[in-house]
């Protein structure tokens, strides 16, 4: 059985042949005692308890051709939707109704000026229906400077875009010609410099990705200073050029795989965010809550109206496609009950190592600060 002797427990510093040793963890016995360290790291550096971030997909237009995403470009059997500005609101003052303490905004990659417009005009609007205790994280793609900081001021403050895979040229071999992996770990930077907390993430079980790729992408984590995580296993979707590419893993060993790549990138990262993503969830109906058992410690369930739940389909197989915002919570608050884990309510959630880096120490994180300005309120929350 992996021992994880008191040395191991304090260590801070891995290479990537100790990774790829803990991400090689099999056996019941092994893994519990992986899943039961990487939650005693958990508790001892992260936010304690399950936040929720209540999901708006809010439309599957895209600019991009990425060759493994069901919604890209190129997939004329999509029907395409934008949700309406009340629809979003709607959904928004739902989940500041439910409790969730925030929100993630998500849609296909738009970088047209109608668009800029229409999200910044929501921020504010959203901002404005929850007196500001709403925290809202964005995840709409690589974008210029200038619009981060537009929709930075406009009340988002965290913001997720997934590198996929932190090795340039298996990045190559799943999006087109074109696509610049340098740009988009630009884009990361343009993020932190801009001031939001900035997640990334990647897929595991790609064909042809080795253990020893992940154990690097958890150290990309690691050294470009990431403050939230959301991966998943890779799931191909029908409709897409990846789909004829042969799996070296089975759903079982990728499953096995997204949650060991959970447990050591909390034992490695320590202080981070880290979602169990709905990609566990299509795995194993209660792959989230194994996610949570693995080391997460954020879940965000879908709040988007389920007309439009079919359209937004990333992978095939994607749960939760016919339950509504009421029923996903209830099953996702039993499912976190079962597994011996809190929800916490009324709270952003944010990132501890978002704080330290801000040099904020301090901890009263509370949704219910109503007379700060965005930006003090945002280390308010800290
Ligand atoms: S992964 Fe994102 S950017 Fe790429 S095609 Fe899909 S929605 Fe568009």
């Amino acid at each position: 059985m992996t021992s994880f002797s008191d040395s191991i427990q304090q260590k801070t510093d891995f290479s990537v042949e100790e990774i790829c040793s803990l991400l090689e963890t099999t056996g019941e016995g092994n893994t519990a005692s992986l899943f039961s360290h990487a939650c005693r790291v958990k508790n001892a550096h992260a936010r304690r308890g399950v936040h929720f971030r209540g999901i708006i997909e809010l439309s599957n237009i895209c600019e991009r051709d990425c060759l493994y995403c069901g919604i890209r470009r190129s997939n004329l059997d999509v029907t395409r939707f934008q949700m309406t500005k009340q629809q979003i609101l709607d959904a928004a003052a739902w989940t500041h109704k439910a409790g969730y303490g925030s929100l993630v905004i998500q849609a296909g990659e738009r970088r047209d000026a109608g668009f800029i417009d229409f999200i910044e005009e929501m921020l504010r609007e959203i901002k404005k229906l929850s007196g500001g205790a709403l925290g809202i994280t964005l995840s709409l793609g690589e974008q210029s400077k200038d619009v981060y900081a537009r929709w930075f001021e406009a009340g988002a403050h965290r913001y997720l875009l997934r590198i996929e895979t932190s090795d340039p040229e298996l990045y190559r071999q799943i999006h087109p010609p074109g696509y610049s992996f340098e740009e988009r770990v630009a884009c990361l930077g343009f993020l932190r410099e801009t001031g939001y907390q900035v997640g990334t993430g990647v897929m595991i079980g790609l064909p042809g990705q080795t253990v020893a790729q992940l154990a690097s992408d958890i150290l990309f984590f690691k050294e470009n200073d990431i403050d939230m995580i959301g991966m998943g296993p890779y799931i191909p979707h029908h409709s897409t050029p990846m789909f004829q590419k042969p799996l070296e893993l089975s759903v079982d060993s990728r499953f096995k795989l997204g949650l060991n790549m959970i447990a050591v990138t909390r034992i490695v990262l320590r202080d981070v965010n880290i979602a169990a993503t709905t990609a566990l969830q299509a795995l194993k109906s209660d792959g989230r809550e194994l996610g949570l058992q693995a080391g997460a410690n954020i879940i965000m369930p879908n709040v988007t109206s389920t007309e439009y739940r079919t359209g937004y389909q990333l992978y095939d197989n994607k749960p939760c496609m016919d339950e509504n915002s009421e029923v996903c919570r209830d099953n996702l608050v039993a499912g976190i009950k079962n597994a011996g884990e809190t929800v916490i309510y009324g709270q952003w959630g944010d990132s501890k190592h978002f704080c330290k880096r801000k040099g904020i120490e301090s901890s009263h994180d509370s949704a219910t600060v109503s007379q700060l300005s965005g930006h003090a309120r945002r280390l308010e929350q800290c």
